[in-house]
């Protein structure tokens, strides 16, 4: 039996982890010798991908045969990527850039990568963690589990589970900002509330210095944006410029930079000042994310853990203690935290599969000596397992919940939320409504996601264009005769995996309807099978 290993399969970057006999989480890294991998993939042709750093650099020569930022498609089934007349689904551009990781940890060990636990945002839904898994299972991997990061992250900082605590990650990584405050207590890691923004992250402070090196060039040789935009070259220069003087800006107060043979400077102070507005927004929705965990009781912090690579930037620590001075705020190894953390996990649910619950899968291995020993050491040394059981990872939903219901004060059919975003999973609601008139003998029920938390709109009634409907279907016939009002029951269940089903009864006749919300947009069986063949078949540098 080999190894469990642990993935972050990251917006930008990719890392894979495994924890080593003496409980040591270690980072395996990759060919050309890096700890992290860029989670781009270049197709040079049908059967031959590179993935990583050559990719990323084939970006400049070759942009159309390039593909970065996956991640923001997974769970979509609109989304193909064209290389020639061949599509490429996220599940299996993602399974590349997984397959690249393996292949690469493999060779580096001596030893097949086999079992993984792969990580995700917290606030993936269904479909996406689903697409994550399928990305493993096309990559040839035996997904034990998805995690999410932060939950990943705190894991690996070593929290001690036995402690009662609260933690509030903030991530702010290439493509995305997420905070999720997180309980810990007697085993369990608990997340109490999951917010940030998943179109903010490090690209935005790089555009922030691009717009900036424009503004410079255009007054200096008097051109025109429109010029410059329209100079194909200049301006992939600048891309990559404008990332690598934001990354010098974190250890230097002012930046040179040599695009096309132009020269442009930029300090720390306008490059702060610049992009103050993003860090901004960070604040504000680290504020909304504390809202919500409020609500459920969670006012008290003990530690703020930064992770991603953009905590790397100065102004990032500067911020968050100005705006919270009482906190102790700690970095959590930006790169790695999050990979040693599912590896940790993986580690430790395989070796106590008998206590373990939650977030994992039935498909555990029989683990080896090794691992057994890790997992023993980790127990020792964190707390976490032996004795005490396996740690547990309660997760909540990161979409609310809303049923179509008649509104008795005017007669109008409205939106109400009935199960919030940030409730702790699995979660039953039961509701009881009337029949809207006389002799009713069918009841519609219609359920819808949004985003709106608990009390963000009056009386909790959402508009209708800003939610999706997930299911709907006709409870009946009722018995013939009955009066306005007749009550009928509904439950909503959500599962500890997130899926969500509902029972409506007429309790006095015993008349009932089940519905399951079904996930909608991830690959069938036989796409997969093809998706499997097909990989096997491409070479991976
Ligand atoms: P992640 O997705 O967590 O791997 O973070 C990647 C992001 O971190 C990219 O936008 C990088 O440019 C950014 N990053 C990495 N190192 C630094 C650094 N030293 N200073 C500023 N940003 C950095």
């Amino acid at each position: 039996m080999s190894k469990i290993f642990g993935i972050d399969l990251g917006t930008t970057f990719s890392c894979i982890a495994y924890v080593d006999e003496y409980g040591k989480p270690v980072v395996v890294p990759n060919r050309e010798n890096s700890p992290v991998t860029p989670s781009v993939v270049f197709f040079e042709n049908a059967d031959n991908v590179s993935v990583g750093e050559i990719a990323k650099q084939a970006l400049q020569s070759e942009p159309d045969l390039v593909c970065s930022t996956i991640k923001r498609q997974m769970g979509s089934q609109e989304f193909t990527f064209l290389v020639g007349d061949k599509e490429y689904k996220p599940e299996e551009v993602s399974a590349l850039i997984l397959g690249k990781l393996a292949k690469d940890a493999s060779e580096k060990l001596g030893e097949p990568v086999e079992n993984v636990v792969i990580t995700c945002p917290a606030y993936f839904g269904l479909d996406e963690r689903e697409a994550t898994k399928k990305a493993g299972q096309i990559a040839g991997l035996n997904v034990l589990s998805i995690i999410n990061e932060p939950t990943a992250a705190a894991i690996s900082y070593g929290l001690d589970v036995q402690t009662q605590q609260t933690v509030m990650v903030y991530d702010l990584g290439g493509g995305t900002f997420d905070v999720t405050i997180i309980k810990v207590a007697d085993n369990v890691i608990e997340v109490v509330a999951t917010g940030g923004d998943h179109h903010l992250g490090g690209k935005d402070w790089d555009n922030a210095v691009r717009d900036f090196f424009i503004d410079e060039y255009c007054r200096e040789n008097g051109t025109s944006r429109e010029d410059v935009a329209s100079d194909f070259e200049l301006m992939a220069d600048l891309e990559v410029k404008s990332e690598q003087a934001k990354v010098q800006l974190s250890e230097r107060e002012s930046t040179k930079m040599k695009a096309n043979g132009y020269r442009v400077e930029i300090s720390r102070e306008q490059f702060e000042s610049l992009t103050s507005n993003l860090l901004e927004s960070t604040i504000q929705k680290t504020h909304e994310t504390m809202a919500e965990a409020k609500r459920k009781g969670v006012d008290a912090y003990d530690k703020i853990l930064l992770v991603g690579g953009s905590t790397r930037m100065p102004q990032v620590m500067k911020r968050l203690q100005a705006e919270f001075p009482s906190m102790t705020i700690e970095y959590c190894d930006p790169d790695a935290a999050v990979a040693k953390g599912a590896a940790i996990f993986g580690v430790n649910m395989a070796a106590f599969p008998e206590r373990a619950e939650g977030e994992v899968s039935e498909n555990a291995p029989v683990v080896s000596e090794e691992t057994q020993k890790a997992a023993e050491e980790i127990a020792r040394t964190w707390g976490i397992g032996s004795g005490q059981g396996a740690m547990v990872i309660k997760n909540v939903i990161s979409k609310s919940i809303a049923l179509q219901l008649v509104d008795p004060n005017d007669g109008v059919e409205k939106l109400f939320n009935f199960i919030f975003k940030n409730t702790t999973i699995p979660h039953t609601e039961t509701l009881r409504a009337g029949t809207i008139v006389d002799n009713q003998t069918q009841v519609h029920l219609a359920i819808f996601e949004n985003d709106y938390a608990a009390g963000a709109v009056p009386n909790d009634v959402v508009p209708v264009e800003d939610a999706k409907e997930l299911t709907n279907g006709d409870m009946g016939p009722l018995p013939s005769g009955l009066p306005k009002g007749t009550l009928i029951e509904i439950d909503l269940k959500i599962d500890d995996q997130g899926l969500l089903s509902i029972d409506a009864r007429h309790p006095d006749s015993g008349v009932t309807k089940h519905l399951e919300v079904k996930l909608q947009n991830v690959m069938s069986e036989e796409q997969l099978e093809q998706a499997k063949e097909q990989f096997k078949g491409i070479s991976i540098l």
